[in-house]
């Protein structure tokens, strides 16, 4: 609730809107305390007397009543009035839509259709014809105020009830053996509710002016009864001579809308599940880079090099140091393994590098990421963009989540063709066709017509590889391309990077947990725990011999076919919050060999040649 209200108020409008109708409500709230005249008491010799005038502060009307009575007694009778239609019009409304969104099949459609009918009639005029049926009359007027508004919420929350309903976890709830009114109630209504709240807030405003125009038209509240819509009305007739009378209510009219609409629109983004992370704090284009330290000298090393890279998330008073002084570098050519337990900062550390962690709250505090020698964090972003797919590509793990659904994959390749080169329609369609072939897809020009959801798996993730090597990129990124798919496709998927590199000389950092795959595919292996490599070096070395308790332990998970009945090891204990890392090694907690030497300070990744390794009692000398 507090996070909510801090979101809420970040938004200077929706403040400001929530001080001014604050103001109006207390004061509203005061009346019984406040020293007003009677809202109703004529006196006609006093008639149109002036703001400011003695006993009047407002001014007084035709009959001579005073106008700041009339307009805080009216001004209450229009909020009530607002607020109980717009609750109303919520409460039929959304159950209508739950229920029919809920069901679905004949039912929805009947409940539909009788919604629909509603919808066909001008707004207004069926409100009109509503109170003419029933009656003149402020109770009335409500009544059809919410009758109006009633299909609004129900196509709304049917909507979202629809997409709800289809979900497992409805499936689960029936399965369970709940009724519909269970499921209803304490499974769909919590997961509609902030739609409701959102809804609300934002036709609360609208249907207070609903209100007013039934009043200024004689419909609503009945004389002498004083609401904002009625006092405009009666001052029409003295809107050139007396022309105070219509702007005290049209002022409070705008004044309560205004402000509930900003308020309501603040709400509507606070809510939004959807908004609340993007609306209100934007991702930048790229990471925010904010380095405190030096920044590391170019060394010459690789292709691609990190160098000391820190990233880390800032949320609220919290520091979450996902990347803690990462250095590794890759050789065109050279495919680089980087291998942990999931939450060792892998992703964050492959993010970096093209400036793709969201910000906020990712930030990079330190180091440096070089391509080619230049920095790419020091880099303008229009330059980093231009690097972005043409020199570096990624291939991420979820390839049905990486390709839009309402495109062919034909039409994505092409786009991330023409995204960097400016090649003709029939040039793009033969480009994308070769990579199609490139990445081995059978029947690959039938193939470009068809849409992400008609694909495989495995297929799909060919297509990721065929986007990422759409430019001829120098280094892909490959964040566990194959822990999705099954082990064949996965098999396939490496040879086919295997045969990419040697073919056009790719350098590969490629992102596992799975010590098999290093095997199969890496020259070299870093492996990383809590956001730091423990142990690197060439992977026939690091897998003969590890160094690090924790590579070993990592290798022993690995199962062996046909390596006879052995239990399968698990390392016991869980990967430390990156928020609060223990002093000295972060794996001392779940190791069999530390001492109290290791949970003292900083310790080195230290060795000779290739191999390094940061422990002080590793199991082999490196
Ligand atoms: P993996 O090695 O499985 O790819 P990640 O790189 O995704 O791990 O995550 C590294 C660490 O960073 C994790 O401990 C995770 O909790 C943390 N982290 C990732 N994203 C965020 C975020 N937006 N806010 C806070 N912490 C995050
Ligand atoms: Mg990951």
């Amino acid at each position: 609730m507090s996070a909510f209200l801090k979101l809420l108020f970040r938004n200077r409008l929706a403040a400001l809107g929530a001080v001014v109708l604050g103001a109006i409500l207390l004061l509203v709230l005061l009346i019984p305390v406040l020293p007003l005249k009677d809202p109703n008491a004529t006196a006609t010799a006093d008639r149109f007397l002036r703001p400011f005038s003695e006993g009047h502060l407002l001014g007084t009307d035709h009959l001579g009543r005073d106008l700041l009575s009339r307009l805080l007694h009216g001004t209450r009778l229009s909020l009530a009035v607002g607020l109980a239609a717009a609750l109303i019009a919520a409460t039929i409304g959304s159950a209508i839509g739950i229920v029919a969104g809920y069901f679905g099949g004949r039912i929805d459609n009947l409940i539909m259709r009788g919604v629909d009918m509603l919808m066909a009639f001008p707004y207004i005029l069926l409100a009109l014809a509503i109170v003419a049926a029933l009656g003149p009359g402020l109770m009335n007027a409500l009544i059809a105020v919410a009758a109006v508004n009633i299909p609004f919420f129900a196509r709304n929350i049917r909507g979202i009830t629809v997409g709800l309903a289809g979900r497992e976890f409805i499936d689960a709830a029936r399965l369970a053996g709940l009724g519909h009114t269970r499921i209803i109630v304490s499974e769909l209504l919590p997961n509609v509710l902030s739609t409701i709240v959102i809804a609300m807030s934002t036709t609360v405003g609208w249907m207070i002016l609903e209100t007013a125009g039934l009043s200024f038209l004689g419909l609503g509240s009945q004389p002498p009864q004083a609401d904002l819509g009625s006092m405009l009305g009666e001052a029409r007739a003295a809107l050139i001579t007396a022309p105070h009378t219509s702007v005290v209510p049209g002022v409070m009219i705008f004044l309560i809308v205004m402000s509930i609409n900003l308020l309501g629109d603040g709400v509507r983004d606070a809510l939004d599940p959807r908004l609340r992370s993007g609306a209100l704090s934007r991702p930048r284009a790229t990471t925010l880079v904010d380095r405190t330290g030096p920044v590391p000298e170019d060394d010459g090393k690789g292709l691609l090099a990190l160098q000391q890279l820190q990233t880390e998330f800032h949320v609220g008073k919290r520091v979450f140091r996902a990347v803690g002084g990462v250095t590794l570098h890759v050789e065109k050519g050279e495919c680089l393994g980087l291998i942990g337990e999931s939450g060792s900062g892998k992703s964050v550390t492959a993010l970096s590098v093209m400036g793709l962690v969201s910000s906020p709250p990712g930030v990079v505090t330190g180091g440096a990421v070089r391509y080619a020698g230049e920095d790419l964090l020091a880099m303008r972003y229009a330059d980093l963009r231009q690097r972005r797919g043409e020199n570096v590509a990624y291939i991420f793990q979820d390839p049905l989540a990486t390709l839009h659904p309402l495109y062919r994959v034909g039409e994505q390749l092409a786009e991330a063709i023409r995204c960097h080169h400016k090649v003709s329609e029939s040039e793009t369609r033969e480009r994308a066709l070769e990579l199609l072939r490139a990445v081995r897809i059978p029947n690959a020009e039938s193939r470009l017509g068809d849409y992400p959801h008609e694909m495989s798996g495995g297929m799909r993730q060919r297509v990721g590889i065929a986007m990422a090597l759409a430019n001829d990129p120098d280094v892909i990124i490959a964040d566990e391309p194959t822990t999705a798919l099954d082990v064949t496709v996965q098999a396939q998927i490496l040879a086919l990077l295997d045969d990419l590199r040697r073919e056009r000389g790719l350098a590969i950092i490629f992102i596992t947990h799975d010590f098999g795959v290093v095997a199969q595919l890496c020259d070299r292996v870093a492996v990383m725990y809590a956001g730091r490599i423990v142990e690197q070096g060439p992977t026939k070395a690091v897998l003969a011999a590890p160094a690090h308790p924790y590579t070993s332990r990592l290798i022993a998970c690995v199962p062996e076919l046909g390596g006879g009945r052995r239990e399968l090891a698990a390392i016991p204990g869980l990967p430390p919050s990156v928020d609060d890392l223990p002093p000295g090694c972060a794996f001392a907690p779940r190791c069999d060999k530390a001492q109290t030497a290791c949970r003292q300070g900083e310790i080195a990744l230290e060795g000779t040649g290739p191999r390094a390794v940061r422990c002080l009692f590793p199991e082999e000398a490196v």
